[in-house]
């Protein structure tokens, strides 16, 4: 075994990995940019060195950069974690010219299954199913209408080189075509530098498995599968094992089908090979289909931790330092029923927005397994992925660990950003999923109602207000007299939303309450303060902001009655960066005459391209930003002459 590694990566999957190499006994050096200094994987790891700038391409892309500190350090191996350098075989011959161990598959390995074209032929030859379509050079886009005519619509265009849904488009009909293979292959110039595309039936009612395969470089197993079906834009959700409605001749054929994946290109460690099923008819031997293999660590891999027992990163560093395969077939074996939830800063009502802040308070209940890469007091920058957490259960079957699941979102306390918690709350109650019901449309379809924001209940504004009045400690910190029952007021707002609250102490524990017209009564029970029989839901405050928990969370704003009216009006003169992000390009320039809705630029923020577009008809004074450039939420990027009036 290692006495040290290196772990290439931050956040989340770097904490994941030193958790496992410290109960080896495996010391651990840990890399991190300037916007990590202070971060929860620099503090776990026994060393930590400085590798540069908060842009991945100037740090946690520096190969050769990390290679050096790995070999300054004493580490005889690197992790490469998901994303960054994991699935870069250039940097795998790197590692290993060094003279260091790679924690991974082998370059040639890496390179096999890099483009999915080239991975599709290889696939078809080791007797895999793949998705029906044409995946061979020519790129000409009559040729490529012909060959989707042929496959028969609806098809599906993906960038050869694509992940992270990028470079794809669903295509209906054959007129929609020429439009949609453009903007992919714009796509996939931009993100990745390879415009070539391949052509798939679209499958119904899809459903998306996937194998987790381990490899020791000739011989594989398989740990059975994960559904993650539950996806936005291409994007995984929710993921959970085993799959519903899996049958043991289903299991066997998809398992067995990932094995020959993995052996057919001598894969060494953990793997996913992604399956795409027809769920139109429930599951059937003959209707499941490879997609494409991530080389990797997946995202999602402790759902099946949580099942089998097995803890994967153990058995990288087992494989990697030369052991054999920890474990035969037969001695694998399924035990329950896992959930996993992915906690994002995001601000699902604007259409899943990227966020930015700094969590002034984080907490998760004891009785789920919470992977995160940060703590309360540390801040999700602009510079990456806007993942907080991922929320893991394990129950008996899958009935208790979605009741477990849905259980742990509530209870789930983060304030300081925005996050996707009650729509992760909504996806967990939602009923067909309930029954089992899943398929990569599932969101989509009931979008509407899963980021329904409901009214905020009364109990939320009380407790709100109670705190940012310091009245909910019960006695004599409640501000309650002898003489006269105290009364104080307060105006809170909750987006649109502005109520004038009041209160009027009774006893140090009875309170009686005014929301603008009605009144309500709270008391203390000698443990929870307590509205019409149910506990207040707990508040964290932090500068004059007030987030109450529950199923659904609140965010209040806390009105100092000295700075009212400041706020101005939208103003149109000035396109705004609405996120932190990236800009992508400019297309105003300095005199030119825009109408309202045209585009003056692209805002990349994490993984999604947004448009921002001229509020108003007007003419382009000033440009202030070029591609290029990192900004912060609120820049100005694009100034308009003043309107006449
Ligand atoms: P999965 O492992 O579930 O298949 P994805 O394929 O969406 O997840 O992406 C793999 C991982 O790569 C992501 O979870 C993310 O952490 C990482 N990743 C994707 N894009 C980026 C990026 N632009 N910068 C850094 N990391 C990224
Ligand atoms: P990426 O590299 O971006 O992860 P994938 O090929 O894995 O791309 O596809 C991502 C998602 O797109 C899948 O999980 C699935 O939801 C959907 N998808 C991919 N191929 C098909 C197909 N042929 N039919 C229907 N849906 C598909
Ligand atoms: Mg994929």
């Amino acid at each position: 075994m290692f006495d040290k590694i290196l772990i290439a990566n931050r956040g989340e999957i770097a904490c994941r990995v030193m958790e496992t190499a410290r109960a080896m006994g495996v010391r651990t050096v840990a890399v991190y940019s300037d916007a990590d200094a202070a971060a929860k994987h620099v503090q776990m790891a026994d060393e930590a060195v400085h590798i540069g700038g908060p842009a991945p391409a100037d740090s946690y892309l520096k190969g050769d950069v990390i290679i050096r500190v790995a070999q300054e350090s004493g580490a005889q191996a690197i992790h490469p974690g998901y994303g960054f350098l994991s699935e870069n075989p250039g940097f795998v011959d790197a590692v290993e010219a060094a003279g260091l161990t790679f924690i991974g598959p082998s370059a040639d390995a890496i390179r096999k299954m890099g483009l999915k074209d080239a991975a599709k032929a290889l696939m078809e030859e080791a007797g895999v199913p793949v998705v029906p379509g044409y995946h061979g050079a020519n790129q000409d886009a009559e040729f490529l209408a012909g060959e989707a005519e042929k496959i028969g619509y609806p098809v599906l265009i993906k960038a050869v080189a694509g992940g992270g849904g990028k470079g794809m488009r669903l295509v209906e009909q054959p007129s929609d075509f020429a439009d949609a293979l453009k903007s992919a292959q714009g796509e996939a110039t931009t993100a990745f530098g390879n415009p070539d595309v391949l052509i798939e039936k679209y499958i119904q009612q899809p459903r998306h498995i996937e194998v987790q395969v381990f490899g020791d470089g000739t011989r594989a197993v398989h740990l059975f599968e994960r559904d993650c079906s539950l996806q936005r834009r291409h994007q995984k959700v929710v993921e959970e094992a085993p799959a519903p409605g899996m049958t043991a001749e289903m299991r066997e054929a998809m398992g067995q089908a990932g094995v020959r994946a993995a052996e057919a290109i001598g894969y060494k460690g953990a793997g996913t090979v992604e399956f795409i099923v027809d769920g139109s008819d429930g599951l059937r031997t003959d209707g499941f289909w490879f997609m494409e293999m991530n080389t990797r660590l997946q995202v999602e891999h402790p759902v099946t931790e949580l099942i089998t027992g097995v803890d994967l990163v153990d058995w990288q560093l087992r494989v990697a330092s030369g052991e054999s395969l920890p474990a035969q077939q037969d001695d694998l074996t399924i035990t329950g029923h896992a959930f996993e939830a992915r906690l994002y800063a995001e601000d699902v009502p604007k259409g899943f927005l990227p966020a930015t802040g700094t969590l002034t308070h984080l907490s998760f209940p004891a009785e789920c397994r919470a992977d995160s890469g940060v703590r309360a007091g540390d801040t999700i920058s602009p510079w990456y992925d806007p993942m907080i957490s991922k929320v893991i259960v394990h129950g008996a079957t899958r009935e208790v660990a979605l009741s477990k699941l849905r259980r742990a979102l509530e209870r789930t306390e983060v304030a300081g950003t925005v996050t996707n918690l009650a729509f992760l709350g909504a996806l967990a109650a939602h009923e067909g999923f309930g029954r089992g019901e899943v398929d990569t449309g599932l969101i989509a379809r009931d979008l509407e109602a899963l980021t329904a924001v409901g009214e905020v209940p009364v109990a939320h504004w009380i407790a709100a207000a109670q705190r940012a009045l310091g009245v909910h400690q019960p006695g004599e910190d409640s501000g309650f007299t002898l003489w006269a029952p105290l009364h104080r007021a307060v105006q809170l707002t909750h987006g649109e939303a502005c109520l004038d609250i009041s209160v009027e102490v009774l006893g140090p524990q009875a309170q009686r309450w005014q929301l603008d017209d009605s009144s309500y009564e709270v008391t203390f029970d000698g443990a929870v303060w307590r509205h019409s029989g149910d506990p207040l839901p707990n508040v964290a405050e932090a500068d004059g902001r007030l987030t109450v928990f529950g199923r659904i969370s609140s965010i209040f704003d806390c009105i100092d009655p000295l700075d009212r009216a400041g706020t101005a009006g939208g103003d149109t003169n000035v396109i705004e960066a609405p996120m932190p992000g990236l800009v992508k390009a400019v297309f105003a320039e300095a005199g030119a005459d825009v109408k309202e809705g045209d585009r003056l630029a692209i805002l990349e923020a994490m993984k999604m391209e947004h448009s921002l577009l001229a509020a108003r008809d007007g003419v382009v004074a000033e440009v202030l930003a070029s591609a290029g450039d990192q900004v912060e939420a609120g820049a100005a990027l694009v100034r308009l002459e003043e309107a006449d009036s």
